[in-house]
This record gives C-alpha cells, sequence and structure tokens, in this order.
C-alpha cells in the first residue's frame, strides 16, 4: 500500500472555505478530474475530498488476494499517462500509475483524506453547495462551500459488499468471508475453501489462494463468459522492440485494444452464437475436451450483456486442471454446520466460506442533497446523457464504462465538465441545470439503464433508487464508448436543455 499522502492545509472547524470546484472521491475519477483542471481550467480553485486514508478508492478498499483489474491498463490508464506494464494490473501498480500522476501534477495539495462527507445543499439564493461532513480521524465536523460539484465517489457502497441471506447461515461454525472486507489476518492454508460467485472477483481469488488451500471450490448458481489469454499486448511489446516513444507506444495500444473491442461487442450482437462458441473454445483450450464446459462455463445469455472478465494466462483454469481448484455450479439451499446443502442435494463442506456475490449499490456516495431546503429523491430526477441530473444544478456524476473500461469515460466527462465550467465563465453564469425541453414533455421515462443490454445484480437491486432516462439519445444512458466519444465532445452547450442563470 502507498503511505498516505497527507493535506497540507488543516481544515478549520469553524471557518468555511469557498472552493470553484469540490470533487468528492480520490479514486481513479476524482484523481483524473483533478490533473485535467488543473490543465484545462489552470487557476480554478478545488479541493478533493476523501473518507479514505489515501488515493485509490476501489484500489485501496479491496485487498483480497490476487486482487487485480480485469480490463486492460492501456485503456483503464488515463489517456494522458502512459501505461508500461502488463494489461492486466495488480491494486499495488494501480496504486503506483496513481501516485505518480498524483506527484507529477502536484495534485497532493489539493487533496484532503479521511473528510467524509455527510450533505450536501444547494442553495438557488447563493448559486453554491454547502458541503458539510467530518474527519474519520478526529470527529471533527467540516463546512466548506463550492460552486460546482464534481461527483467521483464510485457506485457502490465501500464499507461493505453484498451477501444474500442463506437460510441456517448462523449454524455455520466456519469463517463467512466477503471479499470486500476480507481480513489480512485470514489463514486459509490447509483450508477447505467455498468461493461462492461467478464474476471477476471469484475468478481471482480462486486461482491466488488455490495452491495455498486443501482446496479451493467456485461455486456457482450460473456460469460467465472468460477470455482466457496471456497477460501481455504483442503489439506494445513490438513497439517496445522499435523503442518507439512510451506516448506513441500507449496511443497506438488504446487505439488498436478499443478497435478490436469495437469489433468484438459489434459481433457480440450481430452473430452472437458465433461469438460463444469462439469464447467456449477459449476455456476448452484451457481445461482440455473432457471438461464438462457446457455446465460449467457456457451461460445462458448472449456475449456482452455482463462484463466479461480477461483471466490472465488462464490461471482460473489452470488452478482447475491441476486439481487444486474445482467449479460447482448448483444452488445453494442452505447453510449447515459443516458447509453448504445444495438444491441438488449434494454437501460441499468448507472451513472458509468466500461471498464474492457483488456490491451494494450507492448512488451519491450516502450524502444527504437538498435543493433549496428540500431533501432529493435522485429517484425522481432524469439523467442527461448519464452525468447531469435535472433539478440539480452545477453537479456531475462519473459512472463510467462497464463494458469498455471505467476510465474511458471519466476522460471523456472530464473534458465535458472543463467545457461546461469555460462557457459558464463565458457566459457569467453562476448555475447551470439541464431540464426537459418543450420537445421532451411528453416523452417516456424509462428506468435508469436497459436491462436487456445490461443487468449486473447490484444495478437490478437497487434500480429504483436510480434516476429515470427517457427515448432520446441527450436522457440516456448508453454505456456506449464508441458513441459517446464523437457525441460528448460536440454536445452543444447552448442547446435549450441547458438552462444558466
Ligand atoms: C474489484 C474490482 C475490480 C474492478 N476492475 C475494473 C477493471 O478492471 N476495469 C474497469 O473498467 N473497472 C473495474 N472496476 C470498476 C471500478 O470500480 C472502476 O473502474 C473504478 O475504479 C471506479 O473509480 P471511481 O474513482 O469512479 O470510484 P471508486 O474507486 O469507488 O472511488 C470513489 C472514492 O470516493 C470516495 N467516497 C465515496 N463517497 C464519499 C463521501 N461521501 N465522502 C468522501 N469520499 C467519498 C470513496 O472512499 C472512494 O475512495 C472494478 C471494480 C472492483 C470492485
Amino acid at each position: 500500500m502507498p503511505d498516505t499522502i497527507t493535506s497540507s492545509k488543516p481544515v478549520s472547524q469553524t471557518a468555511t472555505e469557498h472552493f470553484d470546484v469540490l470533487i468528492v472521491g480520490a479514486g481513479i475519477s476524482g484523481i483524473g478530474g483533478a490533473y485535467h483542471l488543473t490543465k484545462q481550467l489552470p487557476g480554478t480553485s478545488f479541493v478533493v475530498l476523501e473518507s479514505q486514508q489515501s488515493f485509490g478508492g476501489t484500489w485501496i478498499t479491496h485487498r483480497y488476494p490476487g486482487i487485480r483489474s480485469d480490463s486492460d491498463l492501456y485503456t483503464f490508464g488515463y489517456r494522458f499517462k502512459p501505461w508500461k506494464g502488463a494489461p492486466i494490473a495488480t491494486a499495488e501498480e494501480i496504486l503506483t500509475y496513481m501516485r505518480e500522476v498524483i506527484d507529477e501534477n502536484d495534485l497532493g495539495r489539493h487533496i484532503r483524506y479521511r473528510h467524509i462527507i455527510t450533505s450536501a445543499r444547494w442553495s438557488n439564493v447563493d448559486n453554491r453547495w454547502t458541503i458539510e461532513g467530518k474527519r474519520t480521524d478526529n470527529g471533527e465536523p467540516f463546512r466548506i462551500t463550492a460552486n460546482f460539484l464534481w461527483m467521483c465517489q464510485g457506485y457502490y457502497r465501500h464499507s461493505e459488499g453484498y451477501t444474500p441471506e442463506w437460510p441456517g447461515m448462523a449454524d455455520y461454525k466456519g469463517c463467512i468471508v466477503h471479499p470486500q472486507t476480507w481480513p489480512t489476518d485470514l489463514d486459509y492454508r490447509n483450508k477447505k475453501v467455498v468461493v461462492i460467485g461467478s464474476g471477476a472477483t471469484a475468478a481471482t481469488v480462486v486461482p491466488a489462494i488455490a495452491n495455498e488451500c486443501e482446496h479451493v471450490t467456485l461455486l456457482q448458481r450460473s456460469p460467465t463468459y472468460f477470455i482466457p489469454a496471456r497477460n501481455a499486448n504483442d503489439l506494445a511489446d513490438t513497439l517496445r522492440q522499435l523503442e518507439v516513444d512510451e506516448n506513441w507506444i500507449h496511443e497506438i495500444v488504446r487505439r488498436k485494444i478499443l478497435h478490436d473491442q469495437a469489433v468484438f461487442t459489434r459481433r457480440s450482437f450481430e452473430e452472437p452464437e458465433k461469438v460463444k462458441q469462439e469464447l467456449l473454445a477459449g476455456v476448452r483450450a484451457y481445461l482440455g475436451p473432457d471438461y464438462d464446459v457446457a455446465t460449467h462455463f457456457t451461460p445462458s445469455y448472449r456475449p456482452w450483456r455482463q462484463r466479461i472478465a480477461f483471466v490472465p494466462n488462464g490461471d482460473l483454469f489452470q488452478g482447475i486442471r491441476a486439481g487444486k481448484a474445482s467449479v460447482v455450479t448448483d444452488e445453494i439451499e442452505r447453510f449447515t454446520e459443516k458447509g453448504l446443502k445444495l438444491k441438488s442435494g449434494r454437501e460441499l463442506e468448507a472451513d472458509i466460506i468466500v461471498t464474492a456475490t457483488g456490491f451494494n449499490l450507492n448512488v451519491l456516495g450516502d450524502i444527504a442533497f437538498e435543493i433549496d431546503g428540500k431533501p432529493l429523491d435522485f429517484a425522481d430526477t432524469v439523467t442527461y446523457r448519464g452525468m447531469m441530473f435535472t433539478g440539480m444544478p452545477n453537479m456531475v456524476w462519473v459512472f463510467g464504462y462497464f463494458r469498455a473500461s471505467w476510465t474511458l469515460r471519466a476522460d471523456l466527462v472530464a473534458d465535458f465538465v472543463c467545457r461546461l465550467l469555460n462557457h459558464m465563465k463565458a457566459k457569467q453564469a453562476r448555475k447551470v441545470e439541464v431540464a426537459l425541453r418543450p420537445e421532451d414533455k411528453d416523452m417516456k421515462l424509462l428506468p435508469w439503464i436497459d436491462t436487456e443490454n445490461f443487468n449486473p445484480g447490484y444495478i437490478l437491486r437497487g434500480m429504483h433508487l436510480l434516476p429515470k432516462r427517457g427515448d432520446k439519445r441527450e436522457w440516456q444512458h448508453t454505456q456506449d464508448y464508441w458513441t459517446e466519444k464523437n457525441e460528448f465532445p460536440a454536445i452543444d452547450l447552448d442547446d435549450r436543455a441547458f438552462v444558466y442563470a
């Protein structure tokens, strides 16, 4: 873990400081936002408030064995800072990369750690936000005012993961662990471990502990698609051999990866069966012809409906082939004293049960929002392109991509925020709000995201908490990098959807 960077500026309990921009969160989005502000709007006063003791967000709160990215760092990395390592990176490597961004751009002085925000109040009289919270180290309250709020708080609750309630959990005599709160002293050596889940987290934990456990079983209700491949990028390696400048390599390799992903996504829609067979062939190549790929690695949904995890060097499958790990596809009937009873009647004994069962959605960082003294119900708002919301002035939320790397969208939204702030300055506006236009009056309002297209559990569980989308492009959250990369820079900031004051 990196050392904590402490704020150079003490916070006084009584003084109310004011900033042009307040960024919530020092994860990959917040640090990216801070970078773009300093480059695109030099002179803007801003502060980044972060409840943790250091930067990194997802990459410091997750400490389970093997924690790593599941998408490549050429695209998960920022567009402005070359990635020089293997495509799939450990949390430690991502934190080192982020630390370099902070140090190289002198961003540390803008960040205040151990500051948890609990409320955000907008006043239409003062045209500013009042942010309140407390320091997590000494409990001291703080209050800061800001013209603009840049929400980079992510999308899930960092303090605890999602564990379903199963019958008999209280009877179980072993240890139940959620990967999000993995105890540092958990001793799994020579133990029987069951990992419940089939996503990227389960696929990471299983190979990471397989060699030290007596045995690890991945228990899944239904299978997931995986792409097993060498953790290397041939193009990047060739360009390095040719001594091409790292900035060029970053740009070229990003473009190549994004091009290949666009082709893959298009094919997933146009010829899903063919793509499915290709993905399954990739798994079979690691597991051999006798393995029951049909039961354990053949999802019922079409490829790309959920994020497809990359399995570096096929390590999950190597563990299975070596007999250190196995997969059971079944449903849990109940926990027992010794482990799990499954619906098929089978019993799994376990000293440790890891519930890699997902996140709890956390839409606005557990911050109580008020607009002119009235509590805001986020679910009542309509989203403008998944980043602004009707009735919420001077605020943008960074919700990155799931199918492509999150950071691609964080960079795009950052450009939009900087352009919007510049535009407001030019217009001498103190407030901007998105509002439905006359032509949007009868627009059909729909749930936040099209679940036919994308349906992870935490979104389905939390859909009622999320804003609505419309049936027009501007009022939708498409999760489509390949169209947004062209549309965002072309957004007409004088469109009637933007109301300035
Ligand atoms: C294990 C794991 C692996 C992942 N791998 C990938 C991947 O490979 N590729 C990919 O594209 N995506 C991946 N994701 C999704 C990932 O979360 C995002 O890509 C990205 O890291 C999110 O960055 P963020 O800065 O927006 O949010 P976060 O990383 O969630 O950071 C938000 C920060 O805001 C702070 N915060 C929140 N509320 C408050 C508050 N009220 N007051 C003060 N501070 C607050 C939090 O403490 C946190 O530090 C992964 C997610 C997980 C959990």
